[in-house]
């Protein structure tokens, strides 16, 4: 087994990527919102991607699960294409139907917990794996009970996501996202709406996973999470993916004159 956080990298890194994106463009009306950002996400690696606000991390995000489109590049899923430009420049999707499958193997965490307010914690979770995944109601409340074990809200699950503290919120909805059995996890600012004493909670759920080397891409303003949890740091700028170093030798000395400059900033 790979020991330090450098060789768990390298070895995620050498075996088949999860996120493979490549040369991505996307513009908003005439705003170009990234511009040809490429990132590799190995099994079991967690990549933080940080970077200032308005510099295009959680359009990255959402274009990997095709909540957005992008106009040029290329992006697969454990080594299925889900975009892809020709020499023309011409950028194609695969089929409705395919894109709706390669997604599924990713889950997503959002700012705002999306829970539905109307259904239970239970019920929140059981919802997609019934509707979507076709499986037998007693099958999808056993597994969500695991998931709730897991995540330390066993006891809220006939609850309704407003009798629910932030970081409870969060926990239901990374439960929610796991019922679903993602093979890669994708995080945007998770604890950012939460109070401080909240984060943690949330946090330690996060490391939980990573742990158990869940591959995950985290947009994220803790610093400290990325310093300990991510085995990679991507920095953003400006729509410009600028440096992607493993975390230890990015806090250690980041190489690009952004990158030191927004560390000074948030340490
Ligand atoms: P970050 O997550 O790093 O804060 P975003 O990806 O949210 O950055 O935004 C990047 C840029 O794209 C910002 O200038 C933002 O205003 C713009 N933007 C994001 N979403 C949209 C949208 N749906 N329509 C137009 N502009 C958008
Ligand atoms: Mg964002």
């Amino acid at each position: 087994m790979p020991s330090t956080t450098n060789e768990r990298a390298c070895a995620a890194a050498a075996s088949q990527p999860m996120i493979e994106a490549r040369g991505i463009h996307k513009t908003f009306g005439r705003v170009p919102v990234l511009r040809n950002v490429s990132l590799t996400v190995g099994q079991g690696e967690v990549v933080a991607l940080i970077g200032p606000s308005g510099s295009g991390k959680s359009t990255f995000l959402r274009c990997l699960n095709h909540l957005e489109t992008i106009d040029r590049g290329f992006i697969a899923i454990e080594g299925e294409a889900l975009a892809q430009t020709d020499a023309a420049g011409n950028c194609t999707y695969v089929s409705e139907a395919e894109v709706r499958r390669i997604c599924r193997k990713t889950g997503m965490v959002f700012q705002h917990f999306n829970l539905f307010p109307h259904l239970t914690v239970l019920e929140n979770l059981i919802e997609a794996p019934m509707v979507v995944r076709g499986m037998a109601r007693d099958e999808a409340i056993a597994r969500a009970e695991v998931l709730l074990d897991k995540v330390g809200l066993r006891a809220k699950r006939d609850n309704y996501p407003a009798r629910l503290s932030g970081g409870q919120k969060q926990r239901v909805a990374i439960a929610r996202a796991l019922a679903m059995e993602p093979d890669i996890m994708l995080f945007d600012e998770p604890t950012s709406a939460l109070d401080p004493e909240l984060t943690g909670e949330v946090l330690r759920t996060m490391r939980a996973l990573a742990q158990e080397r869940m591959t995950m891409l985290v947009v994220t303003h803790e610093m400290g999470f990325a310093r300990e949890v991510a085995h990679t740091v991507a920095f953003m700028d400006q729509g410009e993916l600028l440096e992607t170093r493993p975390a230890a030798e990015f806090f250690g000395s980041p190489g690009h004159e952004r990158s030191r400059a927004f560390l000074n900033h948030m340490l």
